[in-house]
């Protein structure tokens, strides 16, 4: 592995791994490789969602030299200690799933294709057999790889949204494809690599687009309302300016803070309404298990 040799090149002695769910069934047999060259390894047993996460203090209170972000691109956070990204690729044959649902798409000629990390080398598969069977396709690059996005910027799809008829999202499951509702209004479609199938989003891109225009109506009758920040490195934003601005509006304002956002963690509190100024997925996903609405600041 490539990275071993990084990591020894760089004469680390211990590392703290942080990766994302997806790779939970290869992360221990990636923590006995790396000790097998020598170097300690700790697993971070905190959900990893993205590069956001970067627990720079918590490494170094273990004792690590070094944090490994498996499946992450750097984002740009400041580490008390060096972190090395690795980007981990899934190889998955998507040709076998094209062959049998590529039918779905046939209302659609101009097709945009966006993806996750993980799957950024299937791109080009996608792209020859849907170009070989008569549509056209559209491919940005606004982070490192062609086509890629995250779950909070979907750039590469806005730039050619003009150019294309619907969007087609390659990856695993139906959360890089939802996030298309953050920044553009074409059908969207996921190439599910993982349930082998292409499935359409939109009758759930519009229930959730629905529940957010619904929670965002209820910000202004709402009395009491508590801004959700979180203490992750990269999704810490200041909420004071909002407090004074939703003071000055006649309203109680609680600033609630936590690590991981979670309904459970609210529960018990009395609240009208939610605004978020941490991952803006909080107000997308998770929509149904909140007992009040949740509104992302950057939508309102
Ligand atoms: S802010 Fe949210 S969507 Fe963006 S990388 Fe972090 S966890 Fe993912």
């Amino acid at each position: 592995m490539d990275i071993i040799k990084k990591l020894k090149k760089m004469k680390v002695k211990r590392v703290f791994i942080q990766y994302p769910e997806g790779l939970k069934l290869r992360i221990q047999q990636i923590s006995k490789k790396i000790e097998s060259e020598g170097i300690e390894t700790i697993i971070c047993c905190e959900p990893t969602y993205g590069a956001c996460d970067l627990r720079d203090e918590e490494a170094k209170r273990l004792g690590c030299d070094l944090i490994l972000h498996i499946g992450h691109c750097d984002f740009g956070i400041k580490s008390k200690i060096p972190v090395v990204y690795w980007d981990y690729f899934f190889d998955v044959d998507p040709l076998p799933i094209l062959k049998k649902e590529i039918k779905k798409l046939k209302k659609f000629r101009k097709i945009g294709l966006v993806t996750s990390l993980q799957f950024v080398k299937t791109i080009e598969k996608v792209k020859e057999y849907l170009e070989n069977h008569g549509k056209e396709i559209y491919v940005n690059k606004s982070l490192k790889y062609l086509g890629q996005i995250l779950g909070c910027d979907v750039r590469a799809a806005k730039k050619i949204e003009d150019d294309v008829d619907c969007f087609l999202c390659i990856g695993a499951g139906k959360f890089y494809g939802l996030g298309l509702l953050l920044g553009t209004d074409k059908p969207i479609f996921s190439l599910d690599l993982e349930r082998g199938m292409i499935k359409d989003l939109n009758k759930l891109k519009r229930k959730t687009q629905k529940i957010i225009a619904w929670n965002k109506s209820c910000l202004e009758e709402s009395k009491r309302i508590g801004i959700l920040i979180s203490w992750k490195k990269g999704q810490f934003k200041s909420p004071f300016k909002l407090k004074k601005k939703l003071e000055g509006e006649g309203k109680e304002v609680y600033i609630l803070a936590m690590d991981e956002i979670t309904p459970e963690k609210i529960e018990g509190l009395k609240l009208e309404c939610l605004i978020s100024l941490a991952c803006p997925r909080i107000g997308i996903d998770d929509l149904n298990r909140y007992k009040i609405p949740v509104i992302n600041f950057g939508s309102i």
